[in-house]
Formats: structure tokens, sequence, C-alpha cells
């Protein structure tokens, strides 16, 4: 049984993060969501002009350190009388593959949608990677401030695009120049919005019912409308059922502006009331419970440090059992080792600081020598190994060559270390002594080429390589796959943690293979 001080701790965290295409706002949401953490921190209340004053300087002081990425990957600030641990993700899409491990370390996620644009590429494909786990679901359409498509459309397109139910918790009266503010429909309350105040937190002014005549006297005909409005929404949306968002099946909807800082906090009130605290986590051997005060957490993401000051690597570790201590013994299951961690990170409202004590659900950031790779995990002593960090199969490549010919062990070793970053996917094909980099975007490749010269001595150059798709392959039948390794030698490859892997020129190349060889299977993630 766990003690009451640790499951105090347990229900207190919250641990999402952020999906939405690019430009929806993700960067301005997070910037106010630390607003409102940080001026809690220092003032205690989210009222008052003073920590308004505050939470400005402390905002600029960030906008100076963004530069930093390791600080703000992740962040944790109070809320209210809770805890929030912020993944975030990178915004470029050339990274989605970090994206989508990080969604495997965080128990719900919050949906920002442009309210002009609607559901947009990139949110259709992060949804999909949510489903895996049936992560739970906030939703903020923002951008009230401009004008935006109707808001019934929005709720209908998600619907229909998404195929999750829309539950509205707040409605927007009016938009762009005329936005108003919005009704909570569990509150039976309008706040109003006022204008320019982004970077402060309002003092909000709140009509109670729909009926008051006060309303009227605010906001003049739009009153009259909203009551018609609601009528017919109440009518044709979901009500709100926290088991249905628990499970992924429904969503909470808010509607706000992130740049007029309005809608952000009821979104929040909505996260730490509804969305879940740390969850369980499936291990190959067995159900880790977040109940268990054995520390236990997996690697999720590996990142060069980028302040020059800290040239090395770090790992970050989603807690998934138990407390972390500064000083403690973990264990290395992939390795089968203990290594003592002194110097873990924790990330408070975007600073980096010295960990004392971390509880499931949070992020420690261990320091990489390049002994720690993605989705190892860490125990008290038991072997453990936590399932469903993905691989994806890359879908560019290019032949990579030295201009230096002598440094051709340098240029293996730097590729393999990225490889297990996950920066990028290396490909040594069976036949001949070439190496080929697989990406998901292109971006990839000039990162792969200046850190292979800035942290290894290396200046590589690529070329074009005829290879169009990659899968992993396995077979549980040795005779059958060595059979197939004849036969296919010239497509084969080791990746670099030494999988095969079956590299085609073409699609209609794999469709082939697959067609001759029922009894191998080709897969396009792999776990780590
Ligand atoms: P990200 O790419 O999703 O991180 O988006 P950003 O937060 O960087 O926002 C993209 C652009 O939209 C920036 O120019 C923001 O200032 C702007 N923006 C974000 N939220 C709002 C909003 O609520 N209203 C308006 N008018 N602009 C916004």
């Amino acid at each position: 049984m766990a003690s009451k001080s640790y499951l105090e701790q347990l229900n207190k965290r919250r641990t999402f993060a952020i999906i939405s295409h690019p430009d929806a706002g993700k960067t301005t949401i997070t910037e106010k969501v630390l607003l409102f953490g940080k001026a809690l921190q220092k003032a205690g209340t989210v009222k008052g002009k003073k920590s308004g004053q505050h939470a400005k300087s402390d905002w600029m002081e960030m906008e100076k350190e963004r530069g930093i990425s390791v600080t703000t990957s992740v962040m944790q600030f109070p809320y209210h009388d809770h805890l929030v641990n912020l993944l975030d993700t990178p915004g470029h899409e050339d990274f989605s593959e970090d994206t989508y491990r990080t969604l495997t370390a965080v128990d719900s996620c919050l949906m920002v949608i442009d309210s002009a644009k609607g559901v947009e590429a990139r949110t259709i494909k992060l949804m999909e990677v949510t489903r895996l786990r049936d992560t739970p679901i906030i939703t903020f359409m923002n951008k009230l401030d401009r004008d935006t498509r109707d808001p019934v459309d929005l709720l209908d397109e998600v619907e229909d695009v998404l195929k999750i139910k829309c539950a509205p918790i707040t409605w927007p009266i009016g938009m762009g120049k005329e936005f108003k503010g919005v009704y909570h429909l569990l509150r039976d309350e309008t706040i109003l919005y006022q204008t320019g105040q982004g970077h402060t937190i309002q003092d909000s002014r709140n009509i109670k019912g729909l009926d008051n005549p006060e309303l009227d006297d605010a906001i003049g005909s739009y009153a009259q409308e909203l009551r018609e409005v609601l009528e017919l929404v109440q009518g044709a949306s979901h009500e709100f059922d926290q088991q249905e968002f628990l499970r992924g099946e429904l969503t909470p909807v808010f509607f706000g502006t992130a740049l007029g800082n309005f809608g952000v906090d009821h979104m929040l009130d909505g996260l730490v009331d509804w969305a879940p605290r740390p969850l369980n986590r499936q291990a190959e051997q067995r159900e880790v419970s977040v109940e268990e005060e054995k520390f236990s957490g997996f690697v999720f993401k590996i990142q060069a440090n980028m302040d020059p000051k800290h040239r090395d690597r770090i790992a970050f570790c989603r807690v998934v059992s138990g407390t972390f201590e500064k000083g403690m013994k973990l264990f290395q299951s992939r390795i089968g080792k203990d290594v003592r961690i002194s110097d873990a990170l924790t990330f408070m409202a975007g600073d980096r600081e010295a960990l004392d004590k971390a509880y499931a659900g949070d992020i420690i950031g261990l320091h990489n020598h390049g002994s720690i790779q993605i989705g190892d995990t860490f125990s008290e002593g038991e072997t453990l190994k936590f399932t469903g960090i993905p691989n994806f199969a890359p879908e560019l490549f290019k032949r990579i060559r030295l201009r230096d010919p002598l440094k051709q062990k340098q240029l293996l070793k730097g590729l393999i270390q990225l490889a297990e970053e996950g920066a990028v996917q290396v490909f040594r094909p069976l036949q001949n002594n070439d190496l080929i980099v697989g990406a998901v975007g292109v971006l990839q490749f000039d990162v792969v080429v200046a850190r292979l010269k800035a942290e290894y001595k290396v200046e590589a150059i690529y070329e074009p390589v005829n290879v169009s798709t990659a899968r992993w392959v396995y077979c549980d039948d040795a005779k059958k796959l060595d059979e197939f390794k004849r036969k296919a030698e010239v497509n084969l490859a080791l990746d670099g943690g030494d999988n095969l892997t079956y590299i085609a020129p073409t699609m209609v190349n794999l469709s082939l293979a697959q067609e001759r060889h029922p009894d191998i299977k080709f897969v396009q993630t792999r776990e780590h």
C-alpha cells in the first residue's frame, strides 16, 4: 500500500503535451500557461495587479532563454492545488519522431486549433498517435480575437474528421473585434473579455446566470443571441462525461485567445479537475502500477545540450512509479547495471534546477555520456522494459560519405550515437560498406552533418541513394528467416541497433518482396 504522502503527491500531478498544427498558437499558450504557473508560485494568487507585473518580467526573461531548448522541453508549474508537467514537442514537422515519443510520456493532451482554419493536417496525424493509447484530449479553439469560422462548424469538423465527440464547456460570444467573452456552460456564468491584457493575468469580470439583466447591459444584443444559440447547442452537442473523456472518446472544448490570454485558465481548470493523474504503464514483464513506491521510469527523448556551458546530452526520463531522490542508485535494465544518479535535473517553470525529489508523473533529466538510449528503463533492481516507445520508418534516404576517408570509425561512432538519440536513423547494407542515413524530415540531414562536425570532428557529405522506403523485418521461424536473408540480401541492412531491415528502391519492390515472402513480417515502426 502506498503511503498517504506519496498518494498526495500522485493525485496532485498532471502531465500533458500540446498537439497542434504549426502556427495554431502552441507557443503562445505555453507562455500563458507558465504565466499562470509562475505568478501563482510568486504571489500565491491569480488576481492582483502586482502579480501581473511580476509575471510580465518573468515572461520576458523566458523569452530571452527560448533558444535554450533544454529548459523549455519540460516545464513544471503549480496551478491551484496541483502540480502540472507540460512537455514541449518540437514544432517543426521534421522532428515529428521526437514528438511521437514525447506523446508516450504524457497522460493527457491539449489540442490547439486555429479557429479560422479548423482541423489541419498535422493535428490529424498527431491525433492518430494519441489514439494508440486512447490519451484523453482537451481542446482549445484559439484566436477568437480574429474572424473565425462558425463555432458549430468547428465542432462538427472535429467530430467528423477526428472521430471524437465534442462537449463544449465554454461558448464564445462574438468574434474578432466583436469578441465579447465566453459563457461557461457548467458554471453558468459569462466571463467577459477585455482587450490589451495579453501579458498579464486579468481581473476577469464574471456575470452569473444566463438570464441576468447585467448581461444585457454588458454585451447588448449579444446576450439575447447567446441565449438562443445556447439552446440550440445544448440540444445538438454532447454533454461532458468524464469517463468518456478518460477513455479518449470525448473532448471538452474551450474557446478563447491565447494572445489575449483569455480562456487559457478555463482550460487549465478543466485539465486539473478532469485529466488523469499519472497512469499505470505496461512493461513487457508486467503492468507497473503508479502506486508502487519503488522507482521506475523510461527514457523517451535524448537531446544534445544547447547550453554551451554544459556540453553533455540530456536523457529525459518519465517517472512511472515511486520517488526519485538525489544520489539514488538506479538499475539500467538494458545493460543490467546499477548507476548512481547524482545530478539529475528537474524543470521547474522553465528553469534548469538540480533535483532533490521527483514523483511518478514527473520528468527527470539525466546527464548522458553515451550509455543511455531511448527506451531504456530504470528501476530499483527489477528488470523492466516499458513498451510502446516507437521508432518510425524513415521516408528520406541519403548515402553519407567522408571528405577524409581515414575517419571512417569516427563517422560510424557518431552516426550510431545520433541514431541512439533518435536524431536520425542509420543503415548499413549487408552487401557493401555504404552508410545510409534515413530521416523522417529533410532538416534532420543538415542537423546530422553539423553535429558530426561539432561533436565528432568529421566532415561528411551526402550523395543520393536509390532507397525510397525501409521496413524492419521479423520472422519467428529461423529457417525461413535464413532463406529470406539469402534471397533478399541485396536489399537487407542493419540499423544503428543491429536490427535487420529491408531497404527498398521503390514501393513496388517492397510490395513484391512482401508478396514473395508471406512469412516475413515487414513493419513500419519498431519499438525501442
Ligand atoms: P505555434 O507555431 O503553434 O507555436 O504558434 P505560435 O504560438 O507561435 O503562434 C503563431 C502566430 O499566431 C503568432 O504570430 C502568434 O502571435 C499568433 N497567435 C497566437 N495565438 C493567437 C491568438 O489568440 N490571436 C491572434 N490574433 N493571434 C495569435
